[in-house]
């Protein structure tokens, strides 16, 4: 596998999350070491609701984690909060792809008719406001 550099990855980060309206700080925690390089702040998946933030360490391609970033990355997911390494492009893909999806698939429900949730064939009541 190619290996790709931590620098370019983050930069890929930063540009896909700007594409669907995010943020992506560059994260440093004075004195101390191991804390994970960037938040990334989505929009929100429902409107009014905050939207999911992911707490992203980037390593180069098959760089391992120190221990000090596993105490810290683990702490960070004991209190609930969303923890994630990356190490290539592709995983900044499929984190976008899972949120798009995740969005779409709430967005696909809220337009839903109530009765397209009767079968077709049980359909004989007449709903208001429906052709
Ligand atoms: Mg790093």
């Amino acid at each position: 596998m190619e290996k790709e550099s931590e620098k370019a990855i983050e930069r890929y980060l930063k540009q896909e999350m700007t594409k669907i309206g995010g943020l992506c700080y560059k994260f440093t925690s004075p004195n101390r070491k191991g804390v994970p390089d960037r938040i990334a702040i989505f929009p929100p998946l429902v409107q009014g609701s905050p939207g999911p933030v992911w707490w992203i360490e980037v390593k180069s391609t098959g760089q391992k984690l120190t221990p000090l970033q596993e105490v810290e990355l683990r702490n960070i997911a004991r209190v609930g909060q969303l923890v994630m390494v990356l190490d290539r492009k592709e995983g900044v893909d499929m984190l976008i792809k899972k949120y798009q999806e995740i969005k779409d698939g709430i967005l696909r429900e809220a337009q839903r008719h109530p009765a397209d949730q009767i079968p077709q064939e049980e359909r004989r009541i007449i709903i208001p406001g429906r052709k």
